[in-house]
């Protein structure tokens, strides 16, 4: 059974080497009564929340990797063998597993059942998937979003950034998204269908290119960057504005985060700030399911994923998430069906 490790913790941004392959054997059965399933697994889900995973003190929602063990993280995998009742050979599941070819898992309990309903699988990773989830409820439930605002996106062509500005224009906000190379730039405008956008990495004030974009200001900022992009959103605010606190990729990989200087903005401009975790949404999972499968085949957005080939390549695919070079949502195909 191949398997990615994780070494030890780490601090700065992350590297192939942090992470190593191992072969070690699994037995393909699992005991009677135990309720456990051993599974395939298909493809993997690299996201940025698995950085904070690899740093000792986290404090978080969920713990720290442990140095030499198995990386785990979201993936779509199917039943080889069950001791569950409510799990059969060859259901396709999504939930927590291992960066491995085969892997055990205990508590299926919290593994989701798919019907790809026409769809590929691995959407179930991204559009379809907590990424996608992240982007609808943060969208409609933090937003607030009203027709005809002005909205604002980082990191607009990622996992979540490109259904974020998909769902903006369905709802007839004008929105500008915000990425880090050309490439994306052209997808943002060109496929993704925004009204402007725009290579931060190209501008040497920030500020300055939100002025230019939004010369009546901005009413919603989907922030899924934090740091100097967030400072220049605040000072564009328009008056009621909100801004959802997604994500802070730019700090996740410093020891300490970079100030934010322009939070007087949120009183002179009333502006409501909150971040959020998908988590706090669940019950809106079913209605969320509907919509985008319904938006996706009636032609209504679009979806792109950048694909990695086998698990060799989790590594390498998880990094470039930290510098960018993700073309939309990263993922690893461990195997074919
Ligand atoms: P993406 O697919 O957007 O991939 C990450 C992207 O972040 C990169 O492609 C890069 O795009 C950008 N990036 C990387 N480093 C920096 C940097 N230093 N400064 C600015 N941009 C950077 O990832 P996701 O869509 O999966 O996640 C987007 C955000 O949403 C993350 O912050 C993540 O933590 C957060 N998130 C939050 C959830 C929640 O429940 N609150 C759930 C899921 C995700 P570019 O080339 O444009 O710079």
């Amino acid at each position: 059974n191949k398997q990615v490790i994780f070494r030890n913790f780490i601090t700065g941004l992350p590297k192939e080497t942090d992470m190593e392959l191992r072969t070690s054997k699994l037995s393909l059965k699992v005991a009677e009564g135990c309720r456990a399933l051993i599974v395939k697994n298909l493809f993997l889900s690299c996201d940025p929340y698995m950085r904070g995973r690899m740093r000792e003190f986290y404090g978080s929602y969920i713990p720290p990797f442990q140095p030499g063990a198995v990386i785990e993280g979201f993936g779509i995998s199917k039943v080889v063998e069950s001791d569950h009742p409510n799990f059969q050979v060859g259901d396709i599941v999504t939930g927590m597993t291992g960066w491995e070819e085969y892997s055990l898992i205990e508590k299926p309990d919290r593994l989701r059942k798919i019907d790809p309903r026409g769809l590929p699988l691995s959407y179930y990773l991204g559009l379809l998937g907590m990424p996608g989830f992240t982007a609808y409820a943060g969208f409609y439930e933090v937003c607030s979003p009203q027709k005809g605002e002005f909205a604002f996106v980082s990191a607009a062509s990622g996992a979540v950034g490109q259904l974020v500005g998909q769902l903006a224009k369905l709802h007839g906000c004008y929105v500008v998204g915000s990425a880090g190379s050309k490439e994306k730039v052209d997808l943002l405008k060109n496929k993704f269908g925004f009204d402007e956008a725009f290579n931060y990495k190209v501008e040497s004030d920030l500020n300055a290119a939100l002025r230019r974009y939004f010369p009546q200001g901005i009413d919603i900022y989907f922030d899924n960057v934090g740091g100097t992009m967030l400072d220049a959103a605040l000072l564009n605010m328009r008056d009621h504005g909100r801004i959802a606190i997604c994500g802070m990729i730019s700090q996740q990989s410093l020891s300490s985060t970079e100030g934010v200087y322009n939070l007087y903005s949120v009183i002179m401009r009333r502006v409501k700030v909150q971040g959020f975790l998908q988590s706090d949404y669940l019950h809106l999972y079913p209605q969320f399911t509907e919509a985008i499968i319904n938006y996706f085949k009636e032609g209504k957005i679009v979806y792109v994923e950048d694909m990695n080939e086998g698990l060799e390549s989790g590594p390498s695919a998880f990094v470039r998430l930290f510098s960018g070079k993700n073309v939309g949502k990263q993922v690893v195909r461990v195997a074919h069906e």
